[in-house]
């Protein structure tokens, strides 16, 4: 089978510590193409190393809603070099990247994020509208975050010239769902679809050319006692057949398709 994760977080400890093996074993079951993605300056740097590694891992640059970023920094306990840097500067780097190396397929991980309460909403939209633009600009895709600022995330990619974003992991309502579909944009479905109703219920209404396959390892694990890592895809694959009523190979031969057309 011909597969692809892609969206997930390789830099995280533990994916780095058996690093090797989680590629290995990825490449056993046939998964060709991986894209990690950058949600910090030292994040988008591991990224970059990686993609330079492996030949199967590709990689996203971004930055996470600011918020979101800081949160996640201090609960991972990622390294940042210097936590005050600036948001322009890292936009500057990242466009650098795009333009020189090709492993660089897409600009992600980006978007809003409203699940503190106490979030500066403007900052964190003058930030992914930069991304959007960039997008625009570059012509890579957009992978996008966003929890609980759905909404706010539709209305902005539709005032752009945007064809092509990637909704990764979508959580919002029923009614944004109709309006992505709508759009044409694609949807990134995780590989804990194996339980999760929202998921399932976006695979059974949407086009299978929408569709893309990911795993955001380290989370989000079909095996509530296992750590995710790309190998287990291969999950997601049958849920998706199922679902759809074609074979394992037809939805992967599509979802590895969709990701050509998208991302190469
Ligand atoms: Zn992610």
């Amino acid at each position: 089978m011909i597969l692809i994760d892609s969206h997930c977080h390789l830099e995280y400890p533990e994916i780095m510590n058996n690093i090797d093996e989680i590629i290995a074993r990825a490449k056993d079951v046939g998964v060709k193409k991986i894209i990690t993605n950058g949600t910090t300056p030292y994040s988008n740097k591991i990224a970059l190393d990686l993609a330079k590694k492996y030949d199967i891992v590709y990689c996203a640059l971004g930055l996470y809603p600011p918020d979101a970023m800081r949160r996640e920094i201090i609960e991972s306990g990622l390294k940042e070099e210097d936590p005050n840097f600036s948001i322009d500067d890292e936009i500057s780097f990242i466009q650098k990247k795009i333009k020189q190396n090709k492993k660089v397929l897409a600009i992600g991980e980006v978007g809003l994020d409203y699940v503190s309460p106490q979030t500066d909403k403007k900052e964190q939209k003058e930030t992914f509208q930069k991304f959007i633009e960039l997008s625009e600009k570059s012509k890579k895709p957009l992978i996008i975050h966003s929890r609980k600022a759905e909404n706010d995330v539709v209305d902005m990619l539709e005032c752009s010239t945007l064809k092509n974003p990637v909704m990764h992991c979508f959580s919002g309502k029923f009614k944004l769902v109709k309006r992505i579909q709508d759009n044409g944009w694609n949807f990134s479905i995780p590989t804990n679809i194996v339980r999760s109703q929202q998921f399932q219920k976006i695979v059974e209404t949407t086009r299978l050319k929408q569709i893309l396959t990911e795993t955001d390892a380290p989370f989000l694990s079909p095996f509530k006692e296992k750590i995710n890592e790309p190998s287990f895809i291969t999950e997601s694959i049958n849920v998706i057949s199922k679902i759809k009523r074609i074979t394992p190979e037809e939805a992967s031969n599509q979802i590895y398709m969709n990701f050509q057309r998208i991302f190469l």
